[in-house]
């Protein structure tokens, strides 16, 4: 029987790769089949040694996405290197943390310009490969504030809640060219962009007992969803926002 969560032969490009889900993300690809791109301003050693352990290419990137200068040369050289572009995780993300009152215009452009410019045009750089080869599956890191408004976070909210409705819009101009474009919306999974949550007892103690399973994710709890999304099981899915969240938003 065909296995549908095959992807032996497909190159996936994923950015922030070299920790946190980004890793995690990039090992669960290239142990369904995927040679992967590793892209990010941190070199990706440890995620390459792991994708080339599961008997697939790595190919390491550098690129500060906090501006959209370096897109179309990510996209060129995954083209270069790994002879193809068929998956397309946009993970790098950013957050930063103050009262509204008091948030500044800085980290309101940091963290816009991370997750939601860069993120766009890095799905348009990939998008008209995409579109030109006729498939393509684009899947965007989006989050609990995709959905819910938070507190002292409101860049990355406006963010998170950009990076859903982008989603929706590209898979509305695209789904019928052969690109699927979704979302994953990770819950609470236990990495860097997390540690001062999980050091602060309070909160901790706040956010998991909210969470049915009560317990942190971890990257590799996101693994199955992004397979899913990146293979030809979910070729009728689109514009669609899977939360990976142990539970939380059925509260
Ligand atoms: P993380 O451990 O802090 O990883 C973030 C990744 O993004 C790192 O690889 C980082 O690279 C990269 N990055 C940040 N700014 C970049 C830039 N300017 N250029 C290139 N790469 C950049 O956080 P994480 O938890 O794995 O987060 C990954 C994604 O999941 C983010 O979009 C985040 O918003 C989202 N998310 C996380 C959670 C959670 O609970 N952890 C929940 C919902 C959504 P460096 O190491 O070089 O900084």
């Amino acid at each position: 029987m065909t296995n549908l969560f095959d992807l032996s032969g497909r190159v996936a490009l994923v950015t922030g790769a070299n920790t946190g889900i980004g890793q995690g993300l990039a090992v669960a690809l290239a142990e369904a089949g995927a040679d992967v791109a590793l892209v990010g301003r941190s070199a990706a050693d440890e995620t390459a040694a792991l994708v080339r352990a599961a008997g697939r290419r790595a190919q390491l990137i550098g690129a500060d996405l906090s501006t959209i200068e370096p897109v179309q040369a990510v996209v060129d050289r995954t083209l270069d290197a790994l002879g193809g572009l068929d998956i397309l995780v946009n993970n790098a993300g950013i957050i930063r943390r103050a009262d509204a009152l008091d948030f500044s215009e800085a980290d309101w452009d940091a963290v816009i310009d991370t997750n939601l410019k860069s993120l766009f045009f890095l799905c348009q750089a990939a998008g008209r490969h995409m579109v030109g080869q006729g498939k393509g599956k684009i899947i965007n890191i989006a989050s609990m504030l995709s959905f819910q408004g938070g507190v002292r976070v409101p860049s990355y909210t406006a963010s998170k809640s950009g990076v859903a409705g982008l989603t929706r819009l590209l898979a509305n101009e695209w789904a019928a060219k052969g690109v699927n474009v979704n979302a994953i919306a990770p819950g609470y999974i236990a990495t860097n962009n997390t540690a001062a949550l999980q050091a602060d007892e309070t909160r901790n103690r706040q956010i998991l007992e909210r969470i049915p399973t009560g317990r942190w994710g971890s990257p590799s709890d996101l693994g199955g969803a992004a397979v899913f999304l990146a293979s030809s099981a979910s070729d009728y899915v689109n514009g669609h926002i899977l939360a990976v969240d142990g539970g939380w938003l059925a509260r």
